[in-house]
């Protein structure tokens, strides 16, 4: 999906149409990290010693994480950051695309 980087778009702070910038929400970190189980939480038991059989953490999982994906679109949600008063509101839905280019 192509989509412009400004746009006219109604500013609710300054109660007018405005040039608003466009930005992709993003999660900020990887969702599951932390989670029972996790790389990161075996790390911090200091189960990855530098020696010896590694065990479950030894190998490379056997399937490639491209190759286990089972979803295609994944749901966006855009900011609109306004040129006058520079606050920013998001978009009322998300919507599901493989992939967003601005242009
Ligand atoms: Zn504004």
């Amino acid at each position: 999906m192509k989509k412009p980087k400004t746009t006219n778009r109604f500013c609710p702070y300054c109660k007018k149409k405005t040039l608003h910038k466009i930005k992709l929400l993003s999660t900020g970190t990887k969702r599951g990290t932390l989670k029972r189980g996790s790389l990161i939480r075996a790390k911090w038991r200091h189960a990855m010693p530098g020696m010896g059989n590694k065990g479950r953490y030894g190998s490379k999982p056997p399937i490639n994480k491209w190759k286990r994906k089972t979803k295609s679109t994944k749901k966006h949600v855009f900011i609109y950051t306004c040129q006058t008063c520079t606050k920013s509101h998001q978009s009322k839905k998300g919507i599901r695309v493989s992939k967003v280019m601005f242009e």
